[in-house]
């Protein structure tokens, strides 16, 4: 494992606080508010290394882009280009965001199994590179791109054959995903694609296999996969592909109870085999594209709550309210989701005994985590979340009409916003009274 859950600048200072980019949290909880997302420059850079670094040992011809479902906003788009990522994005919005960004164009990756008129002229106009996802949307594609007198470039999603888990993948022969092309259709997609080349180019193919994967196998079969099609198509069509895009997927340590695998052991694995299936089947290498999203952001990020109150049943169990929940993260009440806690304030205590973490929101179910070990609790302490940089932000909510936490990013002693809090009014800009 390259990483734990902890973000790399986690220190303790003299006061017994925890400190990110040399910043008290508790501190930066008093200057900013709570609850607040804090995001660790050092961490977001170790963590884009660990790709660009073992690719360019291993596969130097190849982009990472950083799935920007994970956490997507223009300061955090900055830092990671300066890294040399790219961007993949789902929807009118994320392209917007990228667009707006110091994101390169020709870095960008445009996904989603159905995109609008209005998302693929944006595409288009800026000569973004478009994962097709079915049929229909290759017609609307080829209809824009006359209409506007641009070609498409694009990559096909396939059916990965592969449906992998934490702990364990299944390779089936066809599964139900809503995502991709059948490879039973993939011909006809290739046979329409080449009736009109002067508005529409085929760049490569692409698969994406599930996330939050521990196991490196999954992503070594997908490269034998790929590269069959490669081959098929060159058989049937005379191309060779040029693009190959392995999507994203690995796994992080959200508490001691995961083992997520090394980044820089994944990529040499899994481009070791890619290399050794492309040597064998006589394919051209292509140029490689991974969407990793988690495994960028995950662990770079925190969460700051006050600790509003304490609620004692006695021989059942000890609550800490805290000042967020369910609508700054969903992922505890959607899939169970596990974090690591601790009380900002009191680094240098041990625990003492077991919590629930409940949020704030009208819902019995707001529950973040249950018998947390933590030092005696007391209201005004700031409880600290690990492993809140990936789909955190990206998935909160107003509910109960909350305004969404600041976001702000960390490194050598400074601070500053990538995304103000929200204002009541900010609540109200969309109401017609
Ligand atoms: N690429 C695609 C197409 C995805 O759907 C996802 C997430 O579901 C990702 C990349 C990123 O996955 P992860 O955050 O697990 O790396």
């Amino acid at each position: 494992m390259d990483a734990t859950q902890y973000p790399v600048s986690l220190t303790v200072n003299a006061a017994g606080q925890y400190c990110l980019g040399g910043l008290s949290l508790v501190d930066l909880a008093e200057q900013y508010g709570t609850p607040l997302y804090i995001m660790d420059e050092a961490t977001l850079s170790r963590n884009c290394r660990f790709y660009t670094e073992a690719l360019a040992k291993h596969y130097p011809n190849s982009q990472v882009v950083f799935a920007g479902k994970a956490n997507l906003n223009l300061g955090l788009l900055n830092v990671l280009s300066k890294e040399n990522l790219g961007v993949d994005v789902v929807s009118g919005g994320e392209l917007y965001t990228a667009l707006k960004s110091t994101m390169k164009p020709e870095t960008i990756v445009f996904h989603g199994n159905n995109k609008s008129h209005e998302e693929l002229t944006m595409a288009l106009q800026h000569s973004i590179r478009i994962v097709l996802d079915n049929s229909a949307e290759l017609e609307r594609l080829i209809h824009i791109a006359k209409s506007l007198g641009k070609k498409a470039f694009v990559m096909l999603r396939l059916k990965p054959e592969i449906e992998a888990h934490t702990h364990d993948y299944i390779k089936t022969g066809h599964i139900d995903s809503k995502f991709g092309i059948d490879k039973y259709d993939l011909n006809k997609v290739i046979t329409r694609i080449l009736e009109e080349p002067a508005c529409i180019q085929l760049l490569g193919l692409h698969s994406h296999i599930g996330s939050q994967i521990f196991d490196i196998h999954p992503f070594e079969d997908l490269a034998d996969i790929m590269t069959d099609h490669m081959l098929a198509i060159k058989n049937t069509f005379g191309i060779d592909i040029p693009e190959l895009n392995l999507g994203g997927g690995i796994g992080i340590q959200y508490t001691t109870q995961d083992d997520p695998p090394s980044i820089p052991v994944y990529i040499e694995r899994m481009t070791t085999r890619l290399k050794a299936c492309l040597q064998k089947k006589g394919l051209k290498e292509p140029k490689l594209f991974l969407e990793p999203g988690r495994s960028i952001v995950a662990t770079a990020g925190v969460t700051l709550y006050s600790v509003g109150a304490l609620k004692d049943i006695p021989g059942i169990k000890t609550y800490i309210f805290v000042d967020g929940g369910m609508a700054d993260n969903p992922r505890p009440m959607l899939y169970q989701s596990q974090y690591t806690f601790a009380l900002a304030n009191k680094a240098a205590l041990n625990p003492e005994k077991t919590y629930t973490i409940a949020g704030k929101y009208c819902e019995s179910g707001d529950v973040l985590a249950k018998d947390i070990p933590l030092p005696q609790a007391e209201v005004g302490d700031t409880l600290v979340v690990f492993g809140t940089g990936a789909y955190n932000y990206t998935m909160s909510s107003h509910y109960n009409r909350s305004a969404k936490p600041a976001m702000i990013l960390v490194q050598n002693q400074q601070s500053r916003v990538l995304v103000q809090r929200e204002t009541f009014d900010d609540l109200l800009r969309y109401d017609m009274a």
